[in-house]
């Protein structure tokens, strides 16, 4: 089912975008938990981590890529960041749109709550 991403993705609502591609985009999180919060999504509506498929590895290794790019252009590959996928209601996930949250400009804590 569609979601507010694929709103986003349609641009039927605005985004704060900071990359797109083809398969990709990648876009502020609109209540930051860090200094940096960009969420990466494909453009393809895959729901959740259940949901995902053998024919979706190029995209979802393709996420990774696209957390790499900004990583390096949000100058925080070398102090480092976190990648995050929450899944369903116990991982805390509120859309039904697989994102990887892409957080830095902190220090993170662990273990998460
Ligand atoms: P999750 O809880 O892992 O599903 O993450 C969903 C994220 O989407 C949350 O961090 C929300 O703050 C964020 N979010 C929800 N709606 C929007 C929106 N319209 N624009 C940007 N981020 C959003």
């Amino acid at each position: 089912m569609a979601t507010i991403f694929t709103k986003i993705i349609n641009k039927e609502i605005p985004a704060d975008i900071v990359y797109e591609n083809e398969n990709f985009l990648a876009f502020n999180d609109i209540s930051p938990q860090a200094p940096i919060h960009v969420l990466i999504i494909p453009k393809k509506e895959i729901p959740t981590v259940n949901d995902m498929q053998e024919e979706d590895l190029e995209i979802l290794g393709g996420l990774f890529l696209v957390a790499k790019h900004l990583a390096k252009k949000l100058k925080i590959d070398n102090e480092g960041f976190r990648l995050v996928m929450n899944c369903n209601d116990y991982g805390g996930q509120s859309v039904n749109h697989i994102h990887l949250h892409l957080i830095g400009g902190r220090k993170m804590n662990w273990p998460p709550g």
